[in-house]
């Protein structure tokens, strides 16, 4: 397969795009960003790499890093302690929506929302000795790039608008599902969203979700059967309220944010990452989710 072919047709198409996208504003540091910046890095599974535009520039990772947290407390809690927690059903709402949590008892809908994200962030605040310093470690395991950091003007920017996930937890609080002090969750799950990744590294890291659990260099992170379990989140409830329109078009496990970026994989082939900032309606990259439609369209697979 001809990859090096298929993205620089991609970039061509994508340059004459009209787009209508906006730029996430709600978080303000987000805004600072060049609305024009593009990129896309596809790594195969057979570690070649292929890729086109901004795809070495760090940008932030935002709801990315969902995937990398669940990954780490799969690696490190039964799942039947998890998913007594967080469900595992697509929402149909938007990632910050308080609505269901009130009549579904505190228990969110999955871990890609942000309530299921922040249920997430105090599993892993009981079990890990120094979560920030954790978390970047792991993400740096599963990159082999240990200058990964948070961009901290993000993380502030963040934190001081951020009372609709304070919400979130005030109420999964109140119905007994969350156990450690709220401001130290928030600023946990502040801290990973504000993860500055490139195209390059988020390829590199969901390689693992690509090769049953482990990376490149045989280095198993996780075992196969729960890498199958993340796929199928990923596939059910990576894209919010447009989960089944990400299906229907792109055809894979996949995963935004709000930062501009989603990455994606193809089973046992490749895994894909595509950074542009300006979102659609539902808060999901819109030439990203265009780029990665044509290439399910031209490579002639997805997973249905
Ligand atoms: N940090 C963002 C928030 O909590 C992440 C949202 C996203 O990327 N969808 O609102």
């Amino acid at each position: 397969m001809d990859y090096q072919k298929i993205l620089d047709s991609i970039q061509s198409e994508l340059s004459v795009l009209p787009h209508t996208g906006k730029v996430a504003s709600y978080i303000p540091e987000l805004a600072q960003v060049e609305s024009e910046k593009l990129g896309m890095h596809l790594y195969s599974i057979n570690s070649e790499h292929y890729s086109f535009g901004d795809s070495n520039e760090l940008f932030s990772i935002q709801s990315i890093s969902k995937v990398f947290a669940l990954t780490l407390a799969m690696s490190l809690v039964e799942d039947k302690d998890i998913f007594k927690r967080v469900d595992v059903e697509p929402s149909g709402d938007p990632f910050n929506s308080l609505v269901q949590l009130e009549y579904e008892n505190g228990i969110p809908r999955n871990p890609f929302i942000n309530a299921g994200a922040l249920v997430i962030c105090d599993i892993l605040i009981s079990i890990l000795k120094d979560p920030r310093k954790d978390f970047l470690e792991f993400i740096h395991k599963i990159t082999g790039n240990k200058t990964i950091n948070i961009n901290t003007k993000v993380y502030e920017s963040e934190k001081a608008y951020s009372h609709r996930n304070a919400a979130l937890l005030n109420l999964m609080k109140s119905f007994g599902n969350i156990t450690n002090n709220l401001e130290t969750v928030l600023d946990f799950y502040i801290y990973q969203c504000a993860i500055a990744m490139s195209c390059k590294d988020l390829s590199t890291a969901f390689m693992i979700y690509a090769n049953a659990g482990k990376t490149l260099n045989n280095q198993k992170i996780i075992s196969f059967q729960k890498t199958k379990r993340i796929n199928a989140i990923m596939q059910t409830c990576g894209f919010y309220d447009e989960a089944g329109e990400f299906s229907f078009r792109v055809g894979l496990p996949g995963k935004s944010g709000v930062g501009g970026g989603i990455s994606a994989i193809h089973p046992g082939q490749y895994a894909v990452t595509v950074w542009s900032p300006p979102l659609n309606p539902k808060g999901n990259s819109e030439l990203g989710m265009h780029a990665l439609e044509e290439l399910t369209t031209l490579t002639g697979f997805s997973i249905f």
